[in-house]
């Protein structure tokens, strides 16, 4: 029998900490869903001593020999392509100290367990308590990876969404954006000022949505024997395998139309999921290209499939047959309450186009705290400023629908938040590529026929996980690196009725 190549070994060293990450991941979901709170700190526990295994895991010296000997090795692309993220993986988690890595756990942990009650009762002191623990092991890590990337604390945690970018590149990025934004906003709500929009009304019994939004999942193209849904107070999406894709959603009886956009967001992460090639699934090239690429497919699913009047004409017959015709289920008049702006406090009910002030709001604020400029304490003080500035909204003393309303500081992901408006680009530049090579998509999606679209993106983006850097990867699949104009474009469109000629094409950054 011929001997374990160095790959090989390497790459069933990987599958192991995959396997074992796979019960970690479920441990998450399964206190989002279904674990009673004050099971909480059991799980903290456990989940410290399974964060510690895998770490030893992942800094065996072992793993530098096998690295060497695979430069001798004949391996294809998507192997020498795994082994480079193999390497950089593990040049980040060598630098943790074990200790770090389990009081990382312990404080995630008691933060996110505080998080809940507080947002309930708007305690601020009380969560800011257990958040500060959290930014002092998250600026910690940052220090030590940073140290060893000569990067900033902030760049070296943006390592962990988006391989290879910094907050110069983000600056520069979010600044083209806040350049054209406020007056493409106030032309918006101008021309907005006179429609006249129905709210549908309530009560939509939970299970009666849950069942709805079932529906809409597997009409979008997931598979009922691979995925599942559930009720967690975030939505999001876990995946052990494309096999096994967990989408939650939030209902409120009251409210219809937020959970049915939720879950066309989440359905979007979970096709991504479920479309990623199978035999990688243990490996670090099996996973999204980047957090903005999976925010970006997630995007595209919920403005570039859900926001289009042409998916309120196949919802509208939907939503009558499950809760009873009233005048608000007219086809237009979704279509309208879809693409209504109105500044909020809310982040994930915001509109399209004040969204980006929400995302650029927690980039300065997180980015200050990781760098050590401000301390958990200022964070309300710069929200409310930010929010006045950005969005001209007054969040004093509201900390619920302020600073606790997002479930990732508590969960320890500083530097994930930029991922949503690169996403959003991301998504405006595939839709412009996915129509160009498909034509309109209107004429399927009114018909309830994503597939022709899901069908596009599983070629150009999902099967190919993270075989390439995501610049290179929409490169190669719209003929250009990030480009924001897109987003630009797409919103002139949607939002003014035409793509203003004024503003010159934006340089690639
Ligand atoms: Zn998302």
């Amino acid at each position: 029998l011929k001997a374990l190549s160095a790959y090989q070994q390497l790459a069933e060293r990987h599958a192991r900490l995959s396997r074992l990450g796979y019960f970690h991941q479920l441990s998450e979901w399964d206190q989002r869903t279904h674990m009673p709170p004050a099971g909480a700190a059991t799980k903290a526990r456990a989940h410290s001593e399974l964060a510690s295994l895998l770490h030893g895991l992942a800094t065996d010296p072992g793993l530098d020999d096998l690295l060497a000997r695979t430069r001798d090795e004949a391996l294809d692309d998507w192997q020498r392509a795994n082994v480079q993220e193999i390497q950089r993986r593990r040049a980040l988690s060598r630098e943790l100290p074990a200790a770090l890595v389990s009081r990382h756990q312990i404080a995630v942990g008691t933060c996110n367990a505080a998080w809940m009650p507080a947002r309930r009762s708007n305690d601020w002191p009380a969560f800011a308590a257990t958040l500060a623990p959290v930014v002092a092991v998250l600026r910690e890590e940052a220090l030590c990876q940073g140290e060893a990337l000569g990067v900033s604390r902030y760049d070296a945690l943006l390592q962990r969404w988006e391989r290879g970018t910094t907050t110069a590149r983000l600056r520069r990025l979010f600044a083209q954006v806040s350049g054209w934004l406020p007056e493409m906003v106030q032309h918006a709500l101008a021309r907005q000022r006179d429609e006249v929009v129905l709210v549908p009304t309530g009560p939509f019994p939970v299970a009666e949505q849950a069942a709805l939004c079932q529906r809409i999942m597997f009409a979008l193209g997931l598979d009922p024997a691979s995925a599942r849904l559930d009720v967690s107070p975030h939505p999001f999406v876990t995946s052990g395998s494309p096999q096994d894709v967990r989408l939650t959603n939030r209902y409120d009886e009251a409210a219809l139309m937020p959970a049915l956009r939720s879950l066309v967001h989440e359905a979007g992460h979970g096709s991504y999921r479920q479309g990623s090639p199978a035999e990688w699934a243990e490996q670090p090239l099996g996973e999204p290209a980047s957090a903005a690429m999976d925010e970006g497919q997630a995007l595209f699913f919920e403005r570039h499939i859900g926001m289009r009047p042409a998916f309120s004409t196949w919802l509208a017959p939907q939503l009558g047959q499950a809760f009873g015709d009233q005048p608000a289920f007219d086809a237009e008049n979704l279509a309208r309450l879809a693409l209504r702006v109105r500044p909020g406090k809310l982040r994930t009910a915001a509109d399209e186009l004040t969204y980006p002030a929400h995302v650029i709001l927690r980039f300065e604020i997180e980015r200050a705290l990781i760098d050590g400029e401000i301390e958990v304490a200022d964070i309300p003080a710069w929200w409310d400023e930010h929010m006045r500035r950005l969005l001209g909204i007054d969040t004093r003393g509201d900390f619920r629908d302020g600073p606790l309303q997002d479930m990732h500081w508590p969960d320890g992901g500083f530097g994930y938040f930029p991922s949503y408006l690169l996403g959003a680009m991301t998504a405006a530049q595939l839709a412009a590529s996915a129509e160009r090579d498909l034509g309109s998509l209107d004429g399927h999606i009114a018909q309830g026929d994503f597939a022709p679209i899901t069908g596009w993106l599983g070629n150009q983006v999902w099967s190919q996980a993270s075989r390439f850097e995501p610049d290179e990867l929409l490169q190669r699949c719209t003929g250009s690196t990030l480009d924001p104009e897109f987003l630009r474009r797409h919103l002139a469109q949607r939002y003014l009725g035409r793509a203003p000629s004024t503003t010159p094409k934006a340089v690639n950054p």
